[in-house]
């Protein structure tokens, strides 16, 4: 169907100046979205040439998804959006190195995006493959080797947990991931604290399509000093 007229992009801020939605209007805004693709009545908004048009020449996009690399986690079909409605840093298990911080920093200082997802699911590959070298005590090949480094730190917080199924494993590791997120960015964390953004944690579920929320730091909550 056309995007014309759909409610979701009557709701989409205007592209030639500030966003207007705020943390809590843009969660709602993905949560509706979800639901729309859950449900398979999806708007699929933003994707026409008029918005490739309108959003060519700059980009305020309500929401920065921080998701695992896997090719059945593509945020905006999962959240129902389209052109300049979201920006998207995918590493396997959502890893959270220099150039994905960078990449958040950027986004919501720079173009005032106002709410930060962490995005995981279940049976994810990347905290399989770090529990299993663990468990063997072997180290991946490659470049491999920095993602499982990576998850370990959530593998000995779910051990001390009492956690060892593979999805609470992995909703862990999203709360992991949000903490790692504002204490290796006090950027993102003075944003945050000065109610200008928020951080959510969700974690997708593959076969049903729908996000659940495991963690959320509202904007205005300050970081306790390290
Ligand atoms: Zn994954």
């Amino acid at each position: 169907m056309s995007a014309a007229g759909a409610p979701g992009t009557q709701r989409t801020p205007a592209t030639s100046e500030a966003p207007t939605l705020d943390p809590e209007q843009a969660l709602a805004e993905l949560r509706a979205g979800n639901q729309r693709f859950v449900t398979g009545a999806p708007y699929h908004p933003n994707q026409d040439a008029g918005r490739r048009a309108a959003v060519a020449s700059a980009q305020h996009p309500f929401a920065v998804i921080v998701g695992c690399a896997d090719s059945r986690l593509a945020a905006e079909i999962i959240f129902d959006r389209g052109l300049g409605d979201l920006f998207v840093v995918r590493t396997a298990g959502h890893t959270t190195g220099p150039e994905v911080l960078g990449s958040v920093e950027y986004a919501v200082t720079v173009l005032g995006t106002p709410l930060v997802v962490v995005l995981g699911h279940d049976s994810c590959g990347a905290v399989q493959a770090a529990r299993d070298s663990v468990a063997t005590g072997s180290t991946p090949p490659g470049h491999l080797g920095a993602v499982v480094d990576a998850v370990v730190p959530s593998l000995r917080r779910a051990e001390a947990a009492g956690v060892d199924d593979i999805n609470g494993i992995v909703d862990i590791h999203i709360a992991q991931t949000v903490e790692a997120l504002l204490d290796n960015s006090p950027v993102l964390a003075a944003e945050v604290a000065a109610g200008r953004c928020a951080v959510v944690g969700m974690s997708y579920r593959l076969a049903a399509g729908e996000v659940r929320e495991v963690a959320a730091v509202p904007a205005g909550t300050a970081r306790a000093a390290a």
